[in-house]
């Protein structure tokens, strides 16, 4: 590996102020694949003063949206340009397969091209004023140092969501990601450096979320903080950022529910309900682990998905066979093992896996058997609780409205699917089901314009699609008098 990750901060490629670093570990094999400097608060803060710096100064948010339009699609150029280079790295270091990342990095590729496009078509409106001699108008601008915290499971693709609205609006920024999966962001920043973002608009600091993003949440310098990961962390960023009234984007956990009905094209649904949990090992915020199944087909469905995933091959990501990869790490794999314990001892049935492998070859990695839970019912926490790993959970149901409602029995509220070949069924359904994102005959697909978030406890605000671009801007109204006279009130 090529990459010495460091931290970006005004410009400057810098270690930890405490010298710290932090092993990066390669989750097949548990090799060390490079040290990480730790950055903390005091990192964090001089990243926030070159941030606050920058953007006060003006002269980011001042360039016309073209260029910097410009600007954030020479990001995606080099991006593709380094394609090979990067879907490696984020392989190396979350242990997805190789083909996975290629298509991660097209994706990512997408996303700064669709924002470099609409950089310059957020103008505003002249609205009609109330009074004659008077104009009125609304225009928006940059909200001004934007904290960004990613997770680990999409590195990359989850910092691409933030950055490329942020900088297409004028923005400045300072960057969080995981703090084990940091290699492919580092990366990116090089790109950006490259592309001509200027210094101080764009920082990066490597660390600890109880540190660095902490201090990234509860800091009167940072005008808006934009988070993807789990709930708890979510929650407590919503309290820290109170301290000065932050805006708050956050994209939170899901527990996705996947409808099946009886007259859905039978062989389609199976392959896609396992595409929609088992890729990247089920590490995906909408995977559709929560299957609810028509009672009619419900056996039939679940000896086709348990056929399939006994011969699914599990490895490296780098060989080319390989069709599911590691856990992200011991910890997460212990997480996932005490999952399907807590759903044996609930009385849910396991219809295949519920542990790691045996295959010598698959020790040294954090990997976990595809597992699926029969006899699940809502009342089970296997069904309520997101396991973040490749464990699906299959109800039954007899009616539409009773799959419906199944569907909704959540604190979750961030995607579902409906398989159906009934057209207007299928559009009743998703009319009442309470996500931010419904596929009908579909599952897990996403793309630069079509916004993406959560409804309940899964988030707050929307990324990608003109709404990602909304939440980087304030909105201000001006109104001009053109004819101003006494009002002769006092
Ligand atoms: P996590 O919440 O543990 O960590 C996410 C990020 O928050 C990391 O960078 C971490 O260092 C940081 N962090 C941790 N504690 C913090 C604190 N006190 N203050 C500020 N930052 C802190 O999540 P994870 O385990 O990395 O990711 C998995 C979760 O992410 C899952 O719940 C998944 O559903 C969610 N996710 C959601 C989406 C979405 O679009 N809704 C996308 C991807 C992942």
């Amino acid at each position: 590996m090529n990459l010495k990750p460091q931290q970006y901060i005004n410009g400057e490629w810098v270690d930890a102020i405490s010298g710290n670093t932090r092993d990066i570990i390669n989750p097949y094999n548990q090799e060390v694949i490079a040290k990480a400097p730790e950055g903390d608060e005091a990192d964090t803060k001089a990243a926030i003063a070159a941030a606050r710096e920058a953007f006060d100064q003006g002269d980011w948010a001042d360039t016309p949206a073209t260029e910097r339009g410009a600007i954030v699609r020479k990001i995606a150029e080099l991006i593709e340009r380094d394609r090979e280079e990067l879907a490696e790295l984020e392989s190396l270091d979350t242990g997805k397969t190789v083909e996975e990342s290629r298509g991660d990095m097209d994706d990512i590729a997408g996303v700064f091209r669709y924002y470099a496009e609409i950089a310059d078509k957020n103008g505003g409106e002249i609205i009609d004023a109330p009074v004659p001699n008077a104009i009125s108008k609304v225009v928006h601008e940059p909200v001004g140092v934007c904290a960004q915290i990613t997770p680990w499971n999409y590195p990359l693709l989850q910092a691409s969501w933030k950055l490329a609205p942020a900088l297409a609006t004028g923005n400045t920024l300072v960057m969080k990601p995981s703090e084990i999966t940091p290699l492919t962001t580092v990366k990116v920043f090089q790109l950006m450096e490259e592309a001509g973002v200027p210094a101080g608009v764009a920082n990066l600091v490597l660390g600890a979320g109880h540190t660095v993003g902490a201090e990234l949440s509860s800091s009167l310098d940072v005008d808006l903080i934009s988070f993807t990961g789990g709930i708890v962390t979510g929650k407590k960023i919503m309290q820290a950022a109170s301290v000065n009234v932050k805006k708050l984007a956050l994209e939170l956990g899901g527990k996705n529910p996947n409808i099946i009905f009886a007259d859905a094209d039978f062989d389609i649904a199976v392959d896609q309900a396992l595409n929609g949990v088992f890729f990247h090992a089920g590490q995906i915020c909408s995977a559709g682990t929560r299957l609810i199944v028509e009672e009619s087909i419900h056996d039939k469905f679940v000896d086709a998905l348990v056929a399939r995933v006994k011969k699914f091959k599990l490895g490296s990501g780098f060989e080319e066979d390989t069709q599911m990869g590691p856990l992200i790490s011991a910890e997460h794999l212990a997480k996932v093992e005490a999952y399907v314990e807590a759903g044996i001892k609930e009385g849910a049935t396991l219809a295949v896996g519920g542990s790691r492998p045996e295959d010598p070859e698959l020790q040294k990695g954090f990997f976990y058997l595809p597992t699926i839970f029969t006899d699940c019912t809502t009342d089970m926490n296997v069904v309520q609780d997101e396991a973040f790993g490749p464990v699906i959970t299959v109800e039954k149901f007899q009616t539409e409205e009773e799959a419906v409602k199944l569907s909704n029995d959540s604190i979750y509220g961030l995607a579902g699917g409906v398989w159906t070949n009934d057209i207007a069924k299928a559009e009743r359904c998703v009319k009442k089901m309470r996500m931010g994102t419904v596929w009908i005959n579909e599952f897990n697909l996403y793309f630069p314009h079509a916004p993406w978030g959560g409804y309940k406890q899964s988030g707050i605000g929307r990324e990608l699609g003109k709404l990602g671009i909304e939440e980087y801007t304030e909105t201000k109204h001006i109104f001009h008098n053109l004819k101003p006279a006494p009002l002769n009130w006092f």
